[in-house]
């Protein structure tokens, strides 16, 4: 069987056979993992190691914190105001899909001021705006993107930055780019240095749901408001090692299970960056080349972690799902908000998980088209 969900995603085999092997009893301590406390030696070493990997794998400066927190990436659209705008100024966003409107509304919610800085809405999503259309509001203090809005498959080709940490405001102050990496971290290689925080929730390429992988630069620990609870605090959870309360250990343990296997079996995010980008090639010529499928999106914004798709006729819909999983070919399914199907194609799912659907798209489209 492959699995084409879109989150939680399928999780690599060598890591949940490994999980498997030291799930009762971890390297012979006679205990599992789920059962340390998170303060133990074992844990701890686990915890730092799980750090130490990410860190080589994205080389992450030494001026950046990485937290390993809770409550999902949705937690940040409300933790990234909070954190940021201490000192005043609005949130800016760019809207390139639900994520980002979510992520928009979030803040709005709490009271903050907010400002719209770019929009692919008149597209319909399927086009994401130019770096020339970008327009800060006079006090932005941060720009927030999605850089892969999941559901409709749109993928920012570029880092709306530039090389300091962010975008230049008219009056020439820089405004520190906040990017929601959910279903893109890991995918490639990327140059941390060019965010001021970067945040993704695990359950796509870095584990098991629950976990939420923070990145922020030191000098913005300071600018987050009074009144908020500690849990919430960028710099305390920071201070604490990600560890004010107990965090949840057991993805953090697979989320280092899934590193090690990016940089022993995979070779790297160069490595990895070159496989998915087969992947998806592969995947977009089949939808291009055929009469029965299609995708919407403008060639260099398509995605290449959630490949949606829409057959020409609505009713073969069923069909086509129920036949792809009979075929072992699970969570074909769009998003319930947009229809269609979607394809997942994260860092776990195989080449031969590409191929088998591409066959079976073909053959469909003979028998069905
Ligand atoms: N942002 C993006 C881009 C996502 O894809 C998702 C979930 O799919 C979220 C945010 C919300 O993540 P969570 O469910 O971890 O809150």
């Amino acid at each position: 069987h492959y699995n084409f969900c879109a989150g939680p995603a399928a999780l690599p085999a060598p890591v949940l056979e490994r999980a498997r092997d030291e799930l009762l009893d971890y390297q012979g301590r006679g205990l599992s993992v789920m059962e340390m406390s998170h303060r133990s030696p074992e844990f701890v070493a686990i915890a730092k190691q799980a750090e130490a990997d990410l860190r080589e794998l994205l080389a992450v400066p030494d001026d950046y914190r990485v937290l390993f927190l809770q409550g999902g990436a949705s937690l940040q659209f409300s933790m990234v105001p909070m954190n940021l705008l201490g000192n005043g100024g609005s949130a800016n966003f760019l809207y390139t899909g639900i994520w980002g409107k979510k992520a928009l509304a979030e803040a709005k919610k709490l009271g903050f001021a907010t400002h719209l800085a770019g929009s692919s809405e008149a597209s319909r999503h399927t086009e994401a705006p130019q770096r020339a259309d970008i327009e800060l509001a006079a006090d932005a203090a941060y720009l927030h993107y999605t850089a892969n809005e999941t559901i409709g498959g749109l993928e920012f080709d570029y880092v709306p930055g530039d090389e300091e940490g962010g975008l230049h405001r008219d009056d020439g102050k820089v405004v520190p780019l906040v990017c929601d990496l959910s279903s893109s971290i890991l995918s490639g290689p990327l140059d941390v240095s060019k965010f001021g925080v970067i945040y993704a929730g695990a359950q796509k390429n870095i584990g098991p749901a629950g976990l939420t992988l923070v990145l922020v630069r030191d000098d913005l620990l300071d600018r987050r408001c009074e009144r908020i609870p500690g849990l919430f605090e960028y710099r305390a959870m920071a201070e604490a090692g990600s560890m004010i309360n107990t965090p949840p250990t057991f993805a953090w343990y697979l989320a280092g299970l899934v590193f090690q296997w990016l940089k022993r079996d995979i070779g790297g995010l160069e490595a990895m960056d070159a496989i998915n980008s087969r992947k998806a090639a592969k995947l977009y010529a089949a939808i291009d080349g055929s009469g029965l499928f299609s995708n919407p999106i403008a060639l260099r914004n398509r995605s290449r972690m959630n490949v949606p798709f829409v057959l020409a006729d609505e009713r073969l819909d069923k069909p086509f799902l129920a036949e792809a999983e009979e075929a072992g070919l699970l969570n074909l399914k769009g998003h319930r908000s947009v229809g269609g199907m979607r394809a997942s194609l994260y860092n776990a799912v195989p080449e031969a998980a590409v191929d088998a659907l591409i066959d079976f798209m073909a053959d469909f489209e003979k028998r069905r088209g």
